[in-house]
């Protein structure tokens, strides 16, 4: 099945005891159980399985070509599982440019529990070499990546994992599985923050992963999902399941509105860079050429001056909201530096957006516009 039918038909069906064709939402938090005590029917409470949490994960791992997925109540509790299904003692290598929220977490949480952790330039692959110790258990890669998007090599960093022994778990939020498949490339688990593409109408958080063997680290996440409870509720379950359905479509036209708006962008005097993989100019776009599909629909800029001079063109927007977060129908953008507060590494002049599905003519005119 080509991989758009696959995102309309997979983990769902006409209901099979009414012929409805959207899925129910079984809110249900308690299951029968058989004459015999047992539960042949697969299901006995809720925050071990729910009918509509398990539709989302069949559709998510077969989206994403892995052996299972495993839904969460956010992309943190998401994150959270893996490095929870680690051990203390164990070492994780994290990238330098990835979403604040990450290094935070392992921060302050993991590290007192008991991991250990280095930072790397993960778009530099001897850098990650150095940083393997005996101990090194995860390499978290997230590409492209918050706010420059600076792109890894994913195929590179699974060559060093299994030289390792440590797994690869790769953040594709951004990229989303049109853009990118990572456990193609050789990840072991792919990471999506649902609250952005997947779910694609900023009105639904949720965390999801899906790995390529279902093995013994997968069956510890998955019983840290059980157990710790940081589950997808059903109704939010079911909103990402329908945001699936669209979401090449989506995908594709948000692409096509990052292509307008960041050629518009690269010309303009007021700019002083452009940050977006699409772009010849990129860094990372070689690479990025050949791992990915569609260069997506998020992209960063600087405006010249500095942090007075970003905050004033945001001011100007008018089709643009001023907001956090990214992968909606409408566009974002947003001064980067000041959400990510003191520990940021975002340059003060600089603004992120995610493109919507707004026609890109207004897109450019309204920057146009705040540029001045
Ligand atoms: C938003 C985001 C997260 C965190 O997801 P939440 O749903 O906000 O917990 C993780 N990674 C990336 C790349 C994100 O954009």
């Amino acid at each position: 099945m080509r991989f758009e039918t696959l995102c309309v038909h997979a983990g769902t069906g006409p209901d099979q005891v009414t012929g409805a064709v959207a899925p129910p939402i079984h809110l249900s938090t308690t299951f029968e159980r058989d004459a015999d005590g047992e539960f042949r029917r697969g299901f006995k409470y809720a925050r071990d399985l729910n009918p509509t949490r398990q539709a989302l994960e069949r559709a998510m791992a077969a989206v994403e070509g892995g052996a299972a997925a495993l839904a969460f109540a956010s992309g943190q509790a998401a994150t959270s599982a893996v490095f929870q299904a680690l051990r203390p003692g164990d070492h994780v290598i994290l990238p330098d440019a990835v979403y604040y929220g990450t290094p935070k977490l392992v921060q302050d949480l993991f590290v007192p529990w008991g991991l250990s952790c280095s930072t790397v330039r993960m778009d530099d692959l001897d850098a990650v070499r150095a940083a393997i110790r005996a101990e090194t258990r995860l390499i978290w890669v997230e590409t492209p990546s918050n706010p420059l998007l600076t792109i890894t090599d994913i195929a590179g960093i699974v060559a060093i994992g299994r030289d390792a022994g440590a797994r690869v778990a790769v953040d594709n939020t951004w990229a989303t599985p049109v853009g990118q498949r990572p456990i193609e490339l050789g990840a072991d688990i792919a990471m999506h923050a649902s609250t952005k593409y997947l779910g694609g109408h900023s009105d639904v958080m949720g965390g999801l992963l899906v790995a390529r063997e279902d093995d013994e680290f997968f069956a510890r996440v998955r019983s840290i999902q059980a157990t710790a409870g940081g589950i997808a509720a059903p109704f939010d379950s079911w909103l990402i399941l329908r945001g699936l359905k669209t979401l090449p479509w989506r995908v594709r036209a948000q692409t096509e509105n990052a292509r307008a708006v960041t050629s518009f962008l690269a010309s303009h005097p007021r700019v002083s860079a452009v940050h977006y993989s699409g772009l010849a100019s990129h860094a990372g776009h070689a690479i990025a050429a050949r791992q990915m599909r569609l260069f997506g629909g998020m992209a960063s800029f600087e405006v010249r001056g500095g942090r007075a001079d970003a905050m004033g063109v945001a001011s100007r927007c008018r089709v643009f909201t001023r907001a956090t977060s990214l992968g909606g129908a409408e566009s974002l953008i947003e001064h980067r530096a000041s959400i990510e507060g003191p520990t940021t590494r975002a340059p003060e002049g600089l603004l992120r957006i995610s493109l919507g599905l707004e026609h890109p003519d207004d897109l450019v005119e309204d920057l146009s516009e705040a540029l001045g």
